[in-house]
This record gives C-alpha cells, structure tokens and sequence, in this order.
C-alpha cells in the first residue's frame, strides 16, 4: 500500500504538468506481484500504463500451485499491460499458471484478463545484461593489471579457479565445494595446479538458515583444505569486493564456476566474461541459471547437483585447447556486449508504450 501511494501521489503531479500523456510505471520482482492491482484500483485512467518484470525464476505451475495465496498473485500480475521474464521457460510457466488456476484464454502470448482487470496482457521474455563497457575499459586499467600481476603471483600461477555468489542456498556454494572435493579425489594428479577462490557475499545474515548455511560451507572448506597436504586448495572470502577489485579478481583467473540450483539470470556470468582481457577465460556454469539459457555455446553447462558433472566440467576445462576456450570466449562476449542492459530497457519500454495504442 506505501508503494501504491507513493505511486499515486507522484501520478498527480505528473498530470499536473503533462495531461495527456501516458504515464508509466515499471514495477519490479516478485516483492511487488500485488502492486499493479493496487495502481490500477487507485488510478482509473485510459492512460496509465503498467508493467511489471519478474527477476527469479517462475516455477513449474505444479510448484506454484502451492502458495497459499497463488491466486491473488497472479490476478495482481495481470492488471500489467506487459509482464516481463528473462527466459521463456519462465512466461511459459506463468502462462500454465493463468491457465490452471484463473481459467482464462491465451492467444499467443497475450492474456485475455478482462474478466478480472478488463485489459489484455502481454507475456513477453526479455533477458538482462550489464553495462559491459564498464568491465572492459576497468579491466584495461594500469591499477587493475598490477593488481592482477601481483594476485598471480600471490598464487604462484596456478590456475586459478573464481566464484562469486551471495551466500543463498540458490548459488549452491555447498553443492559447489561437494564437486571441488570430487575434483580432488577424481583428478588427484591436478589438483596441486590449481587454487579456488570463493568470494562469498554475507546474505540475510540475521536469518537462521543462512546461519546454517555459512557454518556449513566453513566446515566443508575446512575439511577441503585439510586433505591437502601443500597449500590450501580452496581460499574462501566471506567479504563483499569493491569494484575494482572485483574486477581485478575477474580478469586474473582463468576459470569462473557457477553452480547455481536456481537463478533467474545470474549477472556474475556476464561481469566475469566483460572482464576477461585474456579472451579464454572460461566460464563454466550450472544448466539452471537463466544466463546458460543466453550465453549457450560460450560456456561449459552442467548439472550442479552431481559433483561429478562439476568434477568433469572442472577437467575438460583444464584440458581444453586455448583456441576452443578462446572461441567460447568470443561467443560470449558477442552476447554480453551486444544485449546490454540499456538494450533490455529500451525493448521492454518501447514495448509498453506501444502496448496502449
Ligand atoms: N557483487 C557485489 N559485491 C561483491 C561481488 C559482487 O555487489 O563483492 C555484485 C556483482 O557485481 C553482481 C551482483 O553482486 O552484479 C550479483 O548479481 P547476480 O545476478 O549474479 O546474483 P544475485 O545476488 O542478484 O542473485
């Protein structure tokens, strides 16, 4: 309801100054499935234009079906003129959910919603990107090639293995130690090449089962590292990065392993590739982030709760030929450069102020 209001009182301002123009409001994340109702029941105007996009997944309809208030949420969603999701998998999911629960007709895409806003709804999938430019013209920085030297040979050149994850149980950092630990004992003669660092960003920390979580993934750690006789293999860094330093810790390693069990998009995937001056960093990345879905043959996929499938991705990875990896690369890169995250705005907003006419 603040949100409502908040919304409502800048819509009398706007047309105090602009009349008759449309009047947009882009709502964002499941946070605000009610609001578009909420807009909608307080302001009665032809000119009002809503759209909302859904940063997470959206689950099968069979797992939806089972919040309590499934119903609510989506007749909330549909009094948008465009509903916004990163893959199809996901408006497909949301489309399924209309069907079973509300009954309403589909044609195409578009949502017949009259019955419960009086307006049709627009079902579109639109993937997100970054601000590449910012990754690239950082990772060309004097600053940020000295760092990077000095953290190589903090490392003594060996392969250096990157994660970054807030530390949610939906980046699978657990499942992630569970196929570093397989790498250990299944590839035993590699494993003194190579070093993981693990940025592990503090998350919900007041919240219990995040608690659990973070003692856990120590624990995992601990016992990782205790196995090995030389030097640590895994460097685990439960701290936020700056900038700069993020991208310096992007450019310098070699291989970025994401293991997410469920992820809308996954921006780390996309930084990590904008970043990479060596042009054959690779990126190996778990099949259920939204990004494997975008960056498809620029990277390595696999199923992140097999720790094999992460050992085995971690191995080919190592044996891979500096020209594939330099080819992954480039087809990656392709991606991240040209869907921006200007691109993504200006589609979904064209989009929206069509929608009215
Ligand atoms: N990030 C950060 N602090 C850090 C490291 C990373 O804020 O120390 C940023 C990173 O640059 C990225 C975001 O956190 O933009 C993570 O986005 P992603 O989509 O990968 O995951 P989310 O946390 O949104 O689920």
């Amino acid at each position: 309801m603040l949100f409502a209001d908040a919304v409502y009182k800048d819509y009398l301002e706007f047309r105090k100054n602009y009349p008759k123009d449309p009047y947009i409001i882009w709502v964002h994340d499941y946070h605000l499935m009610l609001l578009p109702q909420m807009i909608r029941n307080k302001i009665n105007d032809s000119n009002l234009r809503l759209m909302f996009f859904l940063h997470i997944p959206f689950p099968h309809p069979v797992i939806w079906e089972n919040i309590a208030a499934s119903r609510e949420l989506l007749e909330g969603l549909l009094h948008c003129d465009i509903i916004g999701f990163h893959i199809f998998e996901y408006q497909k999911h949301f489309m399924n959910a209309c069907l079973r629960e509300l009954n309403v007709e589909i044609n195409e895409f578009v949502i017949n919603a009259k019955s419960i806003s009086g307006i049709e709804v627009k079902t579109i999938s639109c993937p997100i990107g970054i601000n590449p430019t910012r990754f690239i013209q950082t990772s060309r920085d004097d600053e940020i090639k000295i760092a990077r030297r000095n953290l190589r040979i903090r490392y003594q050149n060996k392969t250096i293995v990157l994660g970054v994850d807030r530390l949610d149980y939906m980046k699978g950092v657990y499942q992630k130690l569970k196929g570093i630990e397989r790498f250990t004992e299944k590839y035993k003669e590699m494993k003194n090449e190579i070093v993981f660092i693990q940025l592990a960003i503090p998350s919900r920390q007041n919240v219990p089962s995040y608690q659990k979580l973070k003692n856990s993934v120590h624990q995992l750690v601990s016992e990782i590292n205790g196995k090995s006789i030389k030097t640590p293999i895994i460097e685990h860094w439960d701290q936020s990065l700056d900038f700069k330093q993020l991208v310096t810790v992007y450019s310098a390693s070699d291989i970025c392993l994401i293991t997410s069990v469920r992820d809308g998009m996954n921006l780390v995937a996309f930084e990590y590739v904008a970043s990479q001056n060596q042009h054959h960093g690779l990126l190996l990345l778990s099949e259920f982030a939204g990004a494997e879905r975008s960056l498809a043959h620029g990277v390595v996929s696999f199923n992140p709760w097999n720790p094999d499938e992460i050992a085995d991705a971690l191995n080919e990875a190592l044996k891979m030929s500096k020209e594939e990896k330099e080819a992954k690369h480039k087809w990656a890169f392709n991606h991240v450069t040209k869907h921006t995250a200007d691109n993504w705005a200006n589609i979904l907003i064209s989009e929206l102020v069509d929608s009215g006419y």
